[in-house]
């Protein structure tokens, strides 16, 4: 099998296999092929990850930053050593073309080992607060073993996300991908062990949604940290705040992108298909609702269709290829539905709607969509559709696309194009969402946080925001004097 790995799971600094796990099948989605066959986690797969995590840990966070961070950035520069082999995994896990991951998977993933390894030595101190003659002091203390929960869509990408500020801070990791993606992670995790990371630092094992809740109820673990969906979020901090653990929450969206009358119209057209058709649509903070303004309607419509149209479907390995397959065939089927739902509560379908019989065979490949004329009530305005399927709605004014905009129960991100700066500013502050991009959409690098507010979640990835949230503060207070007691 075309990327069969040694065993299931990586713990301890080896591969482990445990055949009395549910076996399940990893498809290479352009395709249908089996590419990799592997079990689920049993429980004694679970113990045997935490406990070697837990005892691993202590010496971790012995070790100064420093230390820490030097690892870090050697498992950078192998990742970008090898970003070629990574990113033919990568395509093969998840079916996204080699043209996207080449630039957007390990990359990124390498640039989150490097960022934390670069910043641990000044971003871990503490403050020194004076108090008269007493002052007192704090220090940024890890939290101890962390769970990371993925997302198919960026298998890479979340498995460094997660694991670059867990480990800087100190914690060990035991990351679950997720079933329809499993292989990237174990890449990560031997990269660290050959970057020098102790062993029992960045375990993963494998499983599904039967298996994540023994990760989150285990009572060693102190922190989940998962990306996925709406529902999942709410079972996972609803599991996690039983026991009182640390969370982060990355989930869904259905974020707005406004395109004002006065915006550079190649620009706006580019982002709005970029925030909607990249990943074949399987990007959390998408610009799915794209609210144009009437005055630049047709125009903007036409050359989206024009545009749509040249987007070549294909081979994902093709380095020309533009848009792969969905990741599996129960997700294209969930976008095929949506797709009829929105022909039946009246959209336009302006282009795509289907499935490309030219290049599908067995690979689960779906048209890049879009509806125009979409109103605020409909199916496919309201609800993640993580797919290839772009809705335009118009809009009138500042204040009306604000509002509706707003109408949701997500607050992943958002975006607007305008040439009028005073306006952007005024727009993007008023947009209730955790990331908002103006006059570009989507781009995402270490450097800044990333998250959502109201339902999309809550903690920040990525920047210095990341480390808050893998870490605590621990006061000391330290009296120069003597007590004086009133009895
Ligand atoms: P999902 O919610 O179905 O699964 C996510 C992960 O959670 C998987 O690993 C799954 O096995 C696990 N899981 C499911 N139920 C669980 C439970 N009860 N306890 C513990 N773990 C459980 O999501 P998905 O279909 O893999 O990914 C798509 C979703 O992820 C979309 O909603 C998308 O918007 C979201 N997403 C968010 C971000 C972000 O950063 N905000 C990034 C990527 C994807």
């Amino acid at each position: 099998m075309k990327a069969q790995p040694k065993a299931s799971h990586f713990i301890d600094g080896d591969y482990v296999e445990d055949t009395a796990g549910t076996p399940f099948d990893s498809i290479y989605p352009a395709t249908g092929e089996v590419i990799a066959r592997l079990h689920a986690a049993t429980p004694a797969i679970v113990e045997k990850a935490i406990a070697s995590a837990k005892r691993a840990q202590k010496e971790w966070a012995a070790m100064s930053p420093t230390a820490r961070g030097r690892i870090l950035k050697r498992a950078a520069e192998i990742m970008r050593e090898r970003n070629r082999a990574l990113s033919e995994l990568e395509t093969l896990d998840t079916g996204k073309p080699i043209q996207e991951t080449i630039i957007a998977d390990p990359t990124s993933g390498a640039d989150a080992f490097e960022f934390f390894g670069g910043i641990a030595a000044a971003g871990l101190n503490g403050d020194y607060i004076p108090l008269g003659q007493d002052f007192a002091f704090t220090k940024r203390v890890p939290l101890g073993v962390c769970v990371g929960i993925g997302a198919w869509n960026y298998p890479q990408q979340i498995a460094c996300w997660k694991g670059a500020p867990a480990l800087v801070c100190g914690n060990a990791m035991v990351f679950k991908p997720s079933e329809n993606t499993p292989l990237g992670a174990l890449k990560i995790a031997e990269i660290l062990i050959e970057a020098g990371l102790p062993k029992g630092l960045y375990n993963v094992i494998q499983g599904d949604r039967s298996t994540g809740p023994l990760l989150v109820n285990h009572p060693d673990v102190a922190k989940v940290s998962l990306t996925g969906s709406v529902p999942t979020g709410k079972k996972v901090a609803g599991a996690a705040a039983s026991d009182l653990k640390h969370v982060t929450m990355e989930l869904g969206g259905k974020s707005p992108l406004i395109v004002f009358d006065d915006a550079d119209l190649e620009s706006a057209i580019g982002g709005a298909m970029l925030g909607n058709f990249y990943s074949t649509g399987q990007v959390c903070s998408n610009g799915t609702r794209v609210f144009v303004q009437k005055g630049i309607k047709d125009r903007f419509l036409s050359r989206l269709k024009e545009r749509t149209e040249k987007i070549l479907i294909g081979d994902p390995m093709d380095e020309a290829t533009q848009l792969g397959p969905m990741v599996s065939k129960a997700q294209r089927d969930k976008v095929l539905d949506y797709i009829e739902k929105g022909k039946a509560e009246g959209a336009t379908l302006l282009t795509g709607g289907g499935i490309p019989n030219d290049v599908s065979g067995e690979g689960t490949y779906i048209q890049p969509t879009v509806f125009a004329d979409v109103t605020d009530e409909m199916t496919i305005a309201r609800e993640e559709i993580f797919g290839p399927v772009m809705c335009v709605l118009d809009f009138d004014s500042e204040d009306e696309v604000i509002a509706r905009g707003n109408a949701t129960e997500f607050g992943l991100s958002g975006g607007v194009f305008t040439t009028d700066i005073t306006r952007a500013h005024r727009v993007v502050d008023q947009l209730e969402a955790g990331t908002l991009w103006i006059n570009t959409y989507n781009l995402a690098p270490v450097e800044i946080p990333f998250g959502g507010s109201k339902q999309s979640g809550f903690g920040r990835e990525n920047s210095l925001a990341a480390l808050e949230h893998y870490s605590e503060l621990k006061t000391v207070y330290v009296s120069m004097g003597k007590v004086e007691a009133p009895y």
